[in-house]
């Protein structure tokens, strides 16, 4: 179910963030809200490719929409940090990320598909502030 937000309210978002709504933070934020997955910067760059903005704008815009929590940054471990939207669908907490070891897919994963008990982990796990990922090979890659 994808459901995709006008630019206008999109602007009225970023607006409401205290940030100005430039053409390239709108397009970059209705990006990752229609994909709904991870994205890293360069998936996001040649994604915008027709648009009229460098790599380096793109780059300070997923940085500057990070800081205001419209987007979340994760690191599935390969030290490549993805973006991913923080929306009314999507829960602005911590949730299991998949990351297919052939081809580098990362799929995001419902909050209970992984169970930690409480009384074997440590608090900070009880906290959500660890980030879970599972490894594997992706149904293309199987
Ligand atoms: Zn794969
Ligand atoms: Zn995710």
């Amino acid at each position: 179910m994808t459901r995709r937000s006008k630019p206008i309210e999109l602007r009225d978002e970023l607006r409401g963030k205290g940030m100005r709504a430039t053409p390239s933070r709108i397009a970059v934020l209705d990006l990752l809200r229609s994909v709904n997955e991870p994205m890293s910067h360069s998936d996001v760059a040649d994604r915008l490719e027709q648009g009229a903005w460098d790599r380096a704008t793109i780059y300070r815009n997923l940085v500057d929409l990070a800081e205001v929590g419209l987007l979340r940054r994760t690191d599935v471990g390969d030290h490549v940090w993805r973006f991913e939207a923080i929306g009314s669908e999507h829960e602005p907490k911590s949730h299991p990320h998949f990351v297919c070891t052939e081809c580098g897919t990362v799929e995001c994963l419902p909050e209970t598909s992984v169970a930690v008990s409480p009384a074997k982990t440590p608090r900070a796990v009880r906290q959500r502030e660890v980030e879970v990922h599972l490894r594997g090979l992706c149904d293309d890659c199987r």
